[in-house]
């Protein structure tokens, strides 16, 4: 990947006419060291969150080396760059023949589960081992989280007991993991989750060997600014301590969205302007789903094509380059009120859930991906909180 100090001298030297992609080792190098040194547990990132091959070779060489995967291609990636990394395959609903090759060709132990018909598969595609890991994934509410994943996966409250039992007679350890949501914005929910599962302790007399929260932890946005990430990990503390138990399980998260979101920014070109109406050369089908389909308000800052930038900011909505209506990103996203065409915006905290998304829809696509070394435009994790975003 070519090297640039910043995001200006890039565009400065390269003058873009397509959407170009910047990443930044510091900032998914600092998110890394910060969950080390504070989740009191084992990290594992959760590589949908942005399997671009440096980005996981940042993130190994970062100290984070346990990934976990949903996909027998995502298991290919890890394994071609990290071949001993632990994987764990965390998907509650995997194809019997990827179980199969997961186990016997790729080592893998850790597999998740939300139903007894899962747990039938994966014993019959491994051929009844022995020494398997299962997490049993229970449901809990995502009532605090901007993206709700609670309606798709879980084990049903009055099913949970049974599944556990079942498990641990073939297992060599069990897991009990939930997941608030993505984006998690109060960390209640992960105290929530964890005394859910000493309820289940309670009635089932079954102490799990590990305890998996999940992801979910938040990262920064202009109209998103969560408590500190400290206050997630006490909360955590906490409420596992409150569980009293006498054999300590292990614990265990899988963050995406925070390790690398603030890392990474893309960098479009104004293709005409209408007023508040700015139309750029990516969208919805490109790196930037989140904004058009989720409505996810970014920072931006204007990288001019000649003349100045106007200290008066306004409120603009962003329009993609494919002819569909829903290539359109509300927003507001604040600029500078003198932004023209031929001008460049980069727009950032999209390191995380866009470069995965693009996809070739009318002709657009582009694989310009750079590594940068200035700061995010905005971060949890920078110690100087001076941050380049304009408020409006
Ligand atoms: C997507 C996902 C994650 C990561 O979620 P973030 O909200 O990005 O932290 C973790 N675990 C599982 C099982 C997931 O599906």
């Amino acid at each position: 990947m070519q090297k640039f100090n910043s995001v200006d001298e890039l565009v400065n030297t390269i003058r873009p006419e397509e959407p170009i992609y910047c990443i930044r080792p510091n900032s998914i190098k600092l998110a890394c060291e910060w969950f080390k040194e504070k989740f009191p547990g084992n990290v594992l990132y959760a590589v949908k969150t942005n399997p671009n091959e440096d980005v996981i070779k940042c993130i190994g060489e970062s100290g984070i080396n346990k990934f976990d995967v949903a996909s027998i291609n995502e298991i290919k990636l890890i394994k071609k760059i990290f071949p001993k990394a632990q994987t764990f395959y965390m998907n509650t609903v995997k194809n019997r023949q990827h179980i199969k090759e997961a186990y016997f060709n790729y080592n893998i132990k850790d597999f998740a589960l939300d139903s007894k018909d899962e747990l039938q598969k994966i014993i019959e595609a491994t051929n009844n081992a022995k020494d398997l890991i299962l997490y049993i994934r229970i449901s809990i509410s995502n009532e605090h989280a901007k993206i709700d994943l609670s309606q798709k996966f879980g084990t049903l409250p009055n099913e949970v007991s049974g599944l556990l039992r079942l498990a641990r007679a073939h297992a060599k350890k069990v897991g009990l993991s939930f997941h608030v949501g993505s984006q998690c914005m109060h960390p209640i929910s992960y105290s929530k989750g964890i005394r859910e599962i000493g309820n289940i302790i309670k009635k089932t007399k079954i102490i799990p060997d590990i305890i998996n929260v999940g992801g979910g932890f938040p990262s920064i946005y202009p109209d998103l600014h969560p408590q500190p990430l400290e206050n997630y990990i006490s909360e955590i503390k906490k409420s596992f301590n409150n569980l009293k138990l006498e054999k300590k399980p292990e614990l265990l998260c899988e963050p995406g969205r925070a390790l690398v979101a603030e890392s990474g920014s893309t960098v479009v070109k104004v293709l005409l302007r209408k007023k508040q109406k700015i139309h750029i050369n990516d969208g919805t089908y490109g790196s930037l789903f989140d904004a058009g389909v989720l409505n996810f308000v970014l920072p931006t800052r204007m990288l001019p094509n000649g003349g100045i930038i106007s200290k008066k900011l306004t409120s603009y909505s962003l329009y993609g380059p494919t002819c569909d209506n829903a290539d359109f990103m509300k927003g507001p996203f604040v600029l500078p009120n003198n932004l023209k065409e031929g001008d460049y915006i980069e727009i950032g905290q999209l390191g995380a859930y866009s470069l995965t998304f693009r996809t070739k829809f009318n002709g657009f696509y582009s694989d310009e991906i750079f590594e940068v070394q200035d700061k995010p435009i905005m971060s949890l994790y920078e110690k100087d909180k001076s941050s380049r975003y304009l408020v409006a």
